[in-house]
């Protein structure tokens, strides 16, 4: 089992295969003057199946795609296909802003891909447009009925942001009544390529679920899942979950399994490190499979303890604000 210099275990490798995005979710990406990274500098597809086997052989055995928005780069749901044929990966998942997914469902369903993040932060079309600066909530909403109808087990991811979509707690809440879907929701972070002013949190993970009680005063703790960064929640009587992940006050890093990719190679350890070396250029400069994997080793064997600690030791500079489209969430 791939142990990190604190002994928690890594098997989950989130990978962002693509920086560029069709929406521009004001909290993740300026709504113009982004400069996407030049394409050869984001890992080919062949780069990315020889660097995930070869995380697979040290013990990955869970693996994200996300991005950007994974669904537009091309031939993705080829590359999909390779990597559900890779030995030791036993499960794959993705995460998406569905505006291009429902066509594909079907065929993500037939791939065996185990679940899908679906973000979505409001239920009201004119506020979609007003937060992700495009005007796609139909598609977006014609993905979760697709996700439904073809039984792939489903979770919304919200961003709770204030004076935005504070009203649509409820109703998002509410979609766990008649669906069997998890809604998470969660704190902002400062991850908006530094166009968005960031000056504090103010949807909590405290507020949030003090809000959620308020709606819902039988609001059940569950048991979470290992290694899980939400705090799971039943409605009594809902089919559905709901859940809070504290994303900037960084509660999970105790039992944090996870490691990244960047689209141009960069590993990260952290979420809040700004990368601890770039895989991609190694494998460019001749590494053999044992070089690749030596260097996940070392990575791993000096990882800061928590996200603070790697937001600390961050080596070009404080604050964060790259996207999250460069990250993958
Ligand atoms: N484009 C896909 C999507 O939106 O689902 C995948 C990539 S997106 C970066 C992954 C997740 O990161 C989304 O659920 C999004 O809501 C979340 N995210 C982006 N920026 C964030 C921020 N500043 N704070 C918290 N979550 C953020
Ligand atoms: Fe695109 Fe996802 Fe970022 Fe929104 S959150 S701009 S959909 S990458």
């Amino acid at each position: 089992m791939l142990k990190d210099n604190h002994n928690r275990p890594v098997n989950y490798l989130r990978l962002a295969v693509t920086d560029r995005c069709n929406l521009r979710c004001f909290y993740c990406m300026p709504e113009e003057g982004i400069e996407y990274m030049p394409k050869a500098e984001l890992m080919s597809y062949e780069e990315m199946i020889r660097i995930v086997r070869v995380m697979v052989g040290l013990g990955i055995s869970k693996l994200r795609i996300t991005g950007g928005e994974p669904f537009i780069r091309r031939d993705m749901m080829d590359f999909l296909g390779e990597m559900s044929r890779l030995d030791g990966l036993h499960e794959i998942n993705v995460t998406t802003n569905g505006v291009v997914t429902a066509p594909l469902v079907p065929a993500l369903k037939k791939l065996g891909i185990r679940s899908v993040n679906l973000s979505l932060d409001t239920l009201d079309r004119k506020l979609f447009k007003e937060i992700t600066r495009r005007d796609d909530f139909e598609k977006v909403m014609k993905t979760f009925e697709a996700l439904l109808s073809h039984g792939i087990s489903t979770k919304i991811n919200t961003v709770m942001m204030e004076g935005k979509n504070d009203n649509d707690l409820l109703p998002l809440a509410m979609l766990t009544k008649d669906h069997p879907v998890g809604v998470r929701f969660i704190e902002e972070m400062p991850f908006n390529g530094g166009d968005a002013h960031y000056d504090q949190l103010w949807w909590s993970h405290r507020r949030i679920l003090e809000t959620l009680k308020n709606y819902f005063p039988d609001l059940e703790k569950i048991p979470d899942p290992p290694s899980s960064t939400s705090y799971n929640y039943k409605i009594p009587g809902h089919q559905g979950t709901v859940g809070i992940i504290a994303a900037y006050s960084r509660t999970f890093c105790g039992t944090c399994n996870r490691i990244r990719l960047t689209p141009q190679g960069l590993m990260k350890s952290c979420l809040y490190d700004d990368g601890v070396f770039n895989i991609k250029n190694l494998l460019r400069a001749g590494a053999s499979d044992e070089q690749l994997a030596h260097s996940v080793l070392e990575a791993l064997g000096n990882r800061a303890k928590d996200g603070f600690e790697a937001e600390a030791r961050r080596r070009f500079g404080l604050p964060v604000s790259e996207s999250m489209a460069t990250i993958g969430g």
